[in-house]
């Protein structure tokens, strides 16, 4: 497939938002940003990186991405960070803080930094702001679910965030007390990208037969990394009680991410779990499964995140474009995607999630008419196009030159 350019996003929000677009990148023309994250594949960051950046060089902005190295040892410690910044109880040993401080001075000294604008996502690079401080603004980006953050981890991240010069969430309830300017941008798909572009039902279909699956029954999806947080039990066990008296199948979609090393135990629990039931799949899938995942979300008959916690879900996004109402756990950013009654339902526990599953089952038309709502709603507000501005406009105030 080949990369989309700008032009090709008018069709699906009008000419004048790309329009916008260029007149805004105009005070920006040869900036450099560059941006870090802890992994080139897996999650949402890694997802909206790889879509974004070409955009914006597009736009005249020489934007660059460099990935954070750390051994296996780092990378439990920064899954314990992010467990414990979404509000796990999870201890912070003195090795533990010795581990982070050690990858962040190490790849302070490896990653290519030189840029006007720096931008550093979520809480494992954070502490390159220490080690490699340069000239320019520092901007620190946290995808996650800090609106309760575990106190001990959270006062030892703190010193390090606050030495940047903003910082950017992606929900208000998520701000916290720093000294400098917080932004709000919240996340979005792209439209044209393999997982998101328009399939044609034989396609879909085809990659249905792959995994042994077929239309003929109710199909619910819930494509998540494997992680507590997503909840996949919670999600087997309402399956169960939706069962007792409805029929439909359950798929669980997940893979795992280079900086997320818990997903092995998880998917392990979810497949014991599932033992002996034929109606549930468990699909483990390389990171490039796009289209596969594009299939399975157009296929299902609801799309499902039952998320506990949630910077914002961007597998809500995903499933309310393909037209699928979506029932979310009430965490995050799932609540201003999924709007009760309008594009889905929003659901507290696994029997709010059975109920809801059970009321939709047996509502197909109101299930169709969520969906469209759901797709216009994405249209209108969390599509790359909507988040391009927000960037632009953050790069225009922390640089000044849109004064
Ligand atoms: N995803 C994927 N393969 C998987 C699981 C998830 O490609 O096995 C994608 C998913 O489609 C979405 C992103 O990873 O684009 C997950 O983003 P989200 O914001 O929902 O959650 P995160 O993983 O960032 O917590």
């Amino acid at each position: 497939m080949k990369a989309p350019r700008l032009a090709d996003y008018a069709e699906i929000v009008g000419a004048e938002r790309i329009a916008v677009l260029h007149r805004m990148a105009r005070r920006l023309e040869g900036l450099s940003v560059v941006m870090i994250n802890s992994t080139r594949v897996g999650g949402g960051v890694a997802e909206i990186l790889a879509r974004q950046l070409p955009l914006l060089n597009e736009l005249g902005i020489r934007a660059r991405w460099e990935v954070m190295e750390g051994t296996p040892e780092f990378f439990d410690v920064t899954k314990a960070m992010h467990n414990a910044l979404q509000g796990s109880a999870v201890e912070l040993t003195p090795a533990r803080r010795d581990a982070y401080i050690d990858a962040n001075r190490r790849n302070a000294g490896r990653l290519d930094l030189a840029a006007d604008v720096v931008i550093v996502h979520d809480p494992q690079p954070a502490a390159l702001v220490e080690f490699a401080r340069t000239p320019v603004p520092w901007v620190w980006r946290c995808h996650i679910d800090a609106a309760r953050p575990n106190r001990a981890w959270w006062s030892f991240l703190r010193p390090f965030v606050a030495l940047y010069d903003a910082s950017i969430f992606s929900m208000a309830s998520f701000a916290r007390n720093l000294p400098h300017p917080q932004y709000l941008i919240q996340p979005a798909i792209d439209p044209l990208a393999p997982k998101n572009a328009p399939m044609e039902p034989h396609e879909v279909d085809a990659v249905l037969a792959r995994f042994g699956l077929d239309r003929s029954r109710p199909l619910i999806v819930q494509v998540s990394r494997f992680d507590r947080f997503k909840d996949p039990l919670g999600v087997i066990d309402a399956f169960r009680l939706v069962r007792r008296r409805d029929d439909a199948r359950l798929v669980l979609v997940g893979g795992s991410a280079d900086d997320d090393p818990e997903g092995a135990e998880v998917l392990r629990q979810v497949r014991r779990a599932a033992e002996g039931n034929p109606d549930i799949l468990v699909l483990d899938l390389p990171p490039d499964s796009h289209r596969e995942i594009n299939a399975l979300q157009r296929a299902a008959t609801v799309v499902v995140q039952k998320s506990l916690r949630e910077g914002f879900g961007l597998t809500v996004t995903e499933g309310l474009w393909k037209g699928r109402p979506v029932i979310g756990g009430a965490a995050g950013g799932i609540v201003v995607q999924v709007i009760d009654h309008q594009t889905g339902f929003l659901v507290h526990s696994v029997e709010g999630l059975a109920y809801r599953l059970r009321y939709l089952l047996n509502r197909p038309q109101l299930a169709e008419e969520i969906g469209t709502r759901g797709r216009e709603f994405v249209r209108h507000h969390f599509l790359l196009t909507r988040h391009l501005r927000d960037w632009l406009t953050l790069l225009l105030a922390v640089t000044r030159r849109g004064a």
